[in-house]
């Protein structure tokens, strides 16, 4: 036998009501009425309904606070709550759909209720005969709003504020950012993050748990050794070495995941970092997917295609910081322009796949001849411009010498497998104080032509006034 369904009807205005009961009960469902929206909420929570049918609009709660409220809680969280109002404004129906109802009807659309009704109930829905009766007594129905509202409260400004990361424009900064918003708001013993495409991975611990920290957050993301670390150490993260287990919640970016963020947790903290990271899990895609963009595109911006070194305009930034510490701390520069010899030739002879193939091995060569603290660029064509810092012109002579010797070295095959001979002509300026770039780049410029002239294969020093040649073979 089909039991029958016992539907809670919310409305403060009397004849309206009744009026709806009466037919609906007509219908065959059995009704509970209730004229306030506090009553009925007490109403539904002592002994859930099958369904609840309220008025958008009422005094004291609106049928948005009731629904979330209903949805909140264990007792009626699967009880389907129609919203009822008097217009057809597109805003009731979002606000009933975000609060969880299952539908809004206009006012007086008796069908159109019916069917949301049915569609609403399903067939194996609990009946009256189960009953979930809550302990207490009284139930506080504002405070439970009022602590339900300040959980969506809580949930809305950390979502805003993880999505404000969004902002920070590289993995660092984010991570950072990330790490002070965490401490303000919750307490930890370490904070980790690791992205894929590209492969990151950032901790933020305490100064004194360097290695403990990191080995329990590699392990809780399942990081590897061999990737490295943005290290955070301060005393915002506490200085307990062991609690509860490393809570990991996925980042996803619409249907992939883009991260995983992972927290050791303290005992008295748990429950609350465990509500904070499923938010920070929800919500930090988009800014995790924005800070790679962002680093992508600077490095496509400052990046030479070919071989892989700095561009002229990322030299260019580059230099005009490294001359003001030069310039600060009185350090010495020297510079090198080097411009491969006869390179219209070995394209001509070995083609242009060929020609590329000479500037990827110089790009190489470079960045194996030159210390971590040096810059290196493709300058434009086939010319080079590199930076050796702290070095005067004694110690640039001698690496442009060993440069210009390793090039003249280099085995590099066109596509039919013929090797391609190959030299260059190198200038070098070192820095006075007063110059700019620009300067100092003319002045190795011409040192470069100079060697030119001299026979190629050869390097250059320029002077202030003249060129004097270093070597040649
Ligand atoms: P010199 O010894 O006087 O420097 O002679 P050169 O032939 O090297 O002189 P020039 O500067 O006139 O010629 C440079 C050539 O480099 C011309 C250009 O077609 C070629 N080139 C410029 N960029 C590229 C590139 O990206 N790939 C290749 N394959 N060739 C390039
Ligand atoms: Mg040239
Ligand atoms: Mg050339």
């Amino acid at each position: 036998m089909a039991m029958v369904k016992r539907i809670l009807l919310i409305d403060p205005s009397d004849p309206g009501r009744e009026v709806l009961a009466r037919r609906l009960v007509a219908q065959g469902y059995e009704i509970d009425e209730a004229s306030d929206a506090v009553k009925g909420a007490d109403m539904a929570l002592s002994a859930p309904p099958s369904a609840v049918i309220a008025d958008l609009w009422m005094p004291s709660i609106s049928g948005v606070q009731l629904c979330r409220l209903l949805k909140s809680e264990p007792a009626t969280f699967d009880v389907p709550v129609i919203l009822c109002g008097a217009t057809d404004e597109p805003r009731n129906r979002f606000w009933a759909e975000r609060a969880g109802a299952s539908s809004y009807v206009l006012k007086g659309r008796m069908s159109e209720l019916v069917r949301a009704i049915k569609e609403a109930l399903p067939s194996t829905k609990k009946s009256d005969s189960f009953f979930v009766q809550l302990s207490g007594g009284t139930i506080g129905i504002y405070d439970r709003i009022a602590r339900h509202l300040d959980t969506a409260l809580f949930d809305s400004v950390i979502s805003s504020e993880i999505r404000a990361l969004a902002s920070a424009g590289s993995f660092e900064r984010l991570f950072d950012q990330l790490g002070q918003f965490m401490s303000q708001v919750s307490r930890y013993r370490w904070l980790a993050l690791s992205t894929f495409g590209p492969g990151r991975f950032a901790i933020h611990r305490h100064p004194s748990r360097r290695g403990i920290s990191e080995t329990q957050a590699r392990l809780a993301l399942g990081i590897g050794s061999d990737t490295p670390v943005l290290d955070i150490e301060d005393e915002d993260a506490l200085p307990e070495e062991d609690g509860p287990e490393a809570i990991v919640c996925d980042v996803p970016f619409g249907p992939r995941i883009v991260a995983r963020v992972a927290l050791g947790p303290i005992e008295s903290y748990e429950q609350d970092a465990r509500s904070l990271m499923a938010i920070v899990g929800r919500e930090l895609g988009g800014a995790v997917r924005m800070a790679a963009l962002i680093e992508e595109s600077q490095r496509v911006a400052s990046t030479d295609p070919l071989t892989s070194l700095m561009n002229r305009r990322a030299f260019t930034t580059v230099m005009n910081t490294e001359l003001s510490r030069s310039r600060r701390y009185g350090h010495p520069l020297s510079l090198i322009l080097l411009d491969v010899d006869h390179f219209k030739h070995i394209n001509d002879r070995h083609g242009h796949a060929g020609g590329d193939r000479v500037l990827v091995a110089l790009g190489t060569l470079l960045r194996k001849f030159l210390r971590v603290s040096d810059h290196a660029a493709r300058w434009g064509g086939e010319e080079f411009v590199a930076a050796y810092t702290s070095t005067a012109l004694a110690g640039a002579r001698i690496a442009a010498e060993r440069l210009r010797v390793a090039i003249s070295e280099l085995v590099v095959e066109d596509d039919a497998g013929l090797p391609i001979p190959l030299t260059a002509s190198i200038g070098i300026s070192e820095w006075t104080t007063k110059e700019t770039l620009d300067e100092l780049v003319a002045r190795a410029d011409s040192a470069m032509y100079a060697a030119k002239r001299g026979g190629r294969n050869q390097v250059h020093v320029a002077t202030l006034g003249s060129e004097a040649p270093v070597g040649e073979k």
